[in-house]
């Protein structure tokens, strides 16, 4: 008999799962209070295969990454709109130690096609500050969170299988005589929810800008340093982003404003408008890996959440592995089951 499974939270761990279940037969429904604020609506959805002041690979890229552009370029597709945008990175290392870690990094045969040395910065250049070096970044990556959210919410709103609700423990018990499974997909909300205790999370609450560049220039790359310059499309640009564990709420603060026009002021040689400043919180588990599994309380009662800052690398590979799980019984990889907890 075909399940159905309602998904609670439709940022892009929702989003992604729900497509994903559907594509294996599964009846899929989706509740979202709308009115919450996402971390999918504001992130600038990046994929950087190398990251960190030491400039480390992400963790399991080689096999995240194949599998992400698969998926999203499917998605793009179906929503006959461009989805995944093929942007390298350029880096701008700021001083000798940058480049010389930088360089030590380019000449290691596991980072090959993914980092080189510039000699300028690329399309950049004459926008950017001149700076101490320069590097570029292959195999990344701009996905269109927005686009991704908004094709799923038609997709199954088409279908009247979207419910604006919230979902709550006073409320599952209305819902669970009709489905074979509830999956909470509620990103940082998901930090408050009663059935999952015992999660060590850490999330991180960033802001970020969205501002216009004085340059009729069109770019197809990002800028790196401190923080990232992503292309948005007619003249806008992504600007962020910081992060703070310790907050008091999730609106944009004046500390996140600063942090991030004070590093603008380190990379762009050319002005700008300031068109939007907005912030939210990422989903993080202490070891950084996502959560997965199912309440201890109700088995029929399901998690996929903690994408941390890497919602847009490491989503599709764990929606399958978990659909995989639900449909064919395979165990839930170690590392991201829930049961880590203890
Ligand atoms: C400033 C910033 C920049 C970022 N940049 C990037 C980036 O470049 N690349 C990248 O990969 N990641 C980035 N991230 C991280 C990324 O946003 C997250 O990994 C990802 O969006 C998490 O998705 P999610 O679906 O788990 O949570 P969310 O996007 O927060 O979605 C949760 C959804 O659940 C709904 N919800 C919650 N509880 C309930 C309930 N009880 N009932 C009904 N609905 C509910 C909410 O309304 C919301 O729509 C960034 C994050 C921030 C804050």
């Amino acid at each position: 008999m075909p399940k159905k499974i309602l998904i609670v939270g439709q940022g892009i761990a929702g989003s992604v799962l729900a497509l994903t279940l559907h594509n294996a037969g599964v009846e899929m429904y989706i509740a979202d209070q709308l009115q919450l604020k996402s971390a999918s609506s504001i992130a600038a959805g990046v994929i950087n295969p190398v990251t960190g002041k030491r400039y480390v690979k992400s963790w399991g890229f080689d096999t995240f990454y194949p599998f992400a552009k698969d998926f999203y370029q499917k998605i793009s597709q179906a929503a006959q709109q461009p989805i995944w945008f093929d942007y390298p990175i350029v880096r701008l290392l700021g001083s000798a130690l940058e480049q010389n870690d930088w360089n030590l990094r380019v000449g290691r045969p596991d980072y090959e096609g993914f980092t080189d040395v510039a000699m300028h910065a690329g399309e950049w250049q004459g926008l950017a500050h001149p700076n101490y070096g320069f590097g570029v970044i292959h195999q990344s990556a701009r996905v269109d969170f927005s686009a991704v959210c908004s094709y799923v919410q038609l997709f199954f709103s088409s279908r009247n299988r979207f419910l604006d609700k919230h979902i709550t423990l006073e409320n599952i018990s209305t819902y669970l005589p009709d489905f074979e499974h509830i999956i909470f997909c509620e990103g940082y909300y998901g930090a408050q929810n009663e059935l999952f205790t015992g999660i060590p999370w850490l999330s991180a609450k960033g802001d970020r800008l969205l501002i216009r560049l004085h340059t009729d220039r069109v770019i197809h790359s990002m800028l790196k340093k401190q923080i990232m310059l992503v292309p948005y499309g007619a003249g806008v640009y992504w600007a962020g982003a910081n992060y703070y564990w310790d907050f008091e709420d999730t609106d944009p603060s004046q500390t996140g404003l600063d942090f991030i026009q004070e590093e603008l002021a380190t990379m762009l040689h050319v002005g700008y408008d300031l068109v939007d400043h907005s912030a939210a919180v990422r989903p993080v588990a202490k070891d950084r890996r996502p959560i997965i599994g199912w309440s201890k309380d109700n088995p029929k009662i399901g998690i996929f959440n903690g994408m941390g800052s890497k919602g847009a690398l490491l989503t599709p590979y764990w929606a399958a592995h978990f659909a995989q799980h639900i449909l064919d019984g395979i165990s839930i990889n170690k590392e991201v089951d829930i049961e880590r907890f203890g």
